[in-house]
């Protein structure tokens, strides 16, 4: 029988009971299978106005679902709008801009934009959706030199939750703007997204990758290497450990190994100097550092592309000094026990820490290092929450107050206490039944 809401729409309409409702609620994270009510494949502002208004009349709640990187809980009701078919990508070379749909991904706007020497600057995996990111924030391969994602964030077209379209930007509404740099829900549905361009004329990244025996040296290293880095240099280190699961090769099954990523927007000379250091900490048993295509960013962390099972949680942290190397080790490094298969640190500050002339929501201004835990084996997910509460526990010391959303993972963002305050307010206008807010 057909939904009500397909009279509405010109995407499709699916329930439960027809062909082509899992494909169109499945997610990048297949740890969470989605069971709304009912699911709006969305083709245009329109549709999503209509689903949006369905959905209040009905006292629904909405969520709305790009790629499905972001998923930390399954939807297990209400109207799911979907944005896959919302692709269009229009590059403006001279301002420079992308316009860009809800459910257009990085990687198409870094293929769009690369035939001009200019990149967005956007995460570690290009799979990952331009709005869900940008709505978080976003700190990526270039954040250290260019900053949050969303400082670049000019315009977007947004369905409200009374359903009315308001166009955030600052000419339009410049709260909503504000909001929408960082303070990722209940903010309705941005269908469109005007987002700034950087030049990039050259590229030097990579990664670097170290045995087992040589992790404590390189984290120790690498820690101290970073309080005087470049400030146009963003690195990070991952300590992978393969948990001793079927999945897993056997051969593998309880080793690790360290990866150093780097990316340096600049010529290779420069970058060789800025990387020699990283080099000389130990043994190096795979580099793949050196001038990149701005086509290959998604090779610098080399993350996931196929969906898949995963858990994450982060926190972000202060300054660091070595006794922070020694914590991360004591719990993730050589020796230790734990079901994560990797434990990552990324260093920010940098162009992260300053704040835009009109401000903005994003949490995470203080932070100079990120620290995340990814669990990828599902038979151990029941013990990743209580595990990752030992390891943060231990990074107390350096732990800072704010959580930015694309980190916090299964736990809560933290916004400053008058940011918070405002966005509740942004929150309340734009949503003032809640429609969007149920889901979180
Ligand atoms: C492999 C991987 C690598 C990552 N790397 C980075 C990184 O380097 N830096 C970083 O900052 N983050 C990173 N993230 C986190 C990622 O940015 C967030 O999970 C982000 O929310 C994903 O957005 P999405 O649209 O792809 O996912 P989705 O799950 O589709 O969306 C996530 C959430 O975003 C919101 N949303 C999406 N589209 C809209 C819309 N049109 N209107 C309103 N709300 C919307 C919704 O609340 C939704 O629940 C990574 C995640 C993964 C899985």
């Amino acid at each position: 029988m057909s939904h009500a809401l397909s009279a509405l729409v010109a995407g499709p309409v699916l329930t439960a009971a027809d062909p082509g409702f899992a494909e169109e609620v499945a997610g990048f994270n297949t740890a969470f299978q989605h069971a709304p009510d009912v699911v709006v494949g969305a083709t245009s502002t329109t549709d999503v106005v209509e689903a949006v208004r369905y959905a209040r009349s009905h006292g629904l709640p909405v969520a709305v679902q790009s790629t499905g990187h972001g998923a930390h809980e399954s939807i297990g009701e209400g109207v799911l709008i979907t944005t896959s078919r919302l692709d269009q990508v229009e590059l403006d070379a001279a301002s420079p801009t992308v316009t860009v749909g809800a459910g257009v991904r990085w990687s198409q706007v870094i293929d769009a934009a690369a035939p001009y020497g200019l990149a967005p600057i956007s995460g570690s995996s290009p799979s990952v959706g331009v709005i869900g990111y940008l709505l978080g924030g976003g700190l990526g391969p270039l954040a250290r030199s260019h900053g949050y994602s969303s400082d670049r964030l000019e315009a977007a077209t947004v369905v409200t939750g009374t359903g009315e379209v308001v166009e955030a930007s600052a000419d339009g509404d410049a709260e909503l703007l504000w909001a929408l740099r960082g303070g990722k829900h209940g903010l309705g549905v941005v269908t469109q997204a005007r987002v700034r361009l950087a030049s990039v004329p050259a590229l030097y990244a990579g990664n670097l990758t170290f045995a087992e025996e040589h992790i404590p040296a390189v984290v120790r290293g690498w820690l101290a290497w970073t309080r005087g880095a470049d400030a146009a240099v963003t690195t990070s280190v991952v300590v992978m450990h393969f948990p001793d699961v079927d999945l897993v090769p056997p051969h593998l099954r309880g080793t690790r190994l360290a990866i150093l990523h780097l990316a340096f927007p600049g010529d290779a000379d420069a970058g060789e100097r800025l990387a020699a250091p990283l080099r000389a900490l130990a043994p190096v048993v795979s580099d793949t550092v050196g001038p990149m295509a701005l086509t290959d960013v998604a090779a610098i962390h080399g993350d996931p592309t196929d969906p898949g099972a995963s858990w994450v949680q982060g926190v972000m942290l202060g300054e660091a000094d070595d006794a922070l190397a020694d914590a991360w080790l004591a719990q993730v490094g050589p020796g230790t026990t734990h079901p994560f298969a990797g434990a990552e640190l990324r260093h920010v500050a940098g162009a992260t820490s300053r704040e835009l002339a009109e401000g903005s929501a994003v949490a995470g201004r203080p932070a100079h290092y990120t620290a995340a835990l990814v669990g990828v084996a599902p038979p151990l997910f029941d013990a990743m929450p209580g595990a990752a509460r030992s390891v943060f526990d231990a990074l107390a010391p350096w732990t800072v107050e704010e959580l930015n959303p694309n980190f916090a993972g299964a736990a809560s963002a933290v916004w400053p206490r008058g940011t918070e305050t405002r966005l509740a307010a942004v929150r309340r206008r734009v949503d003032p039944d809640g429609v969007f807010t149920a889901v979180h």
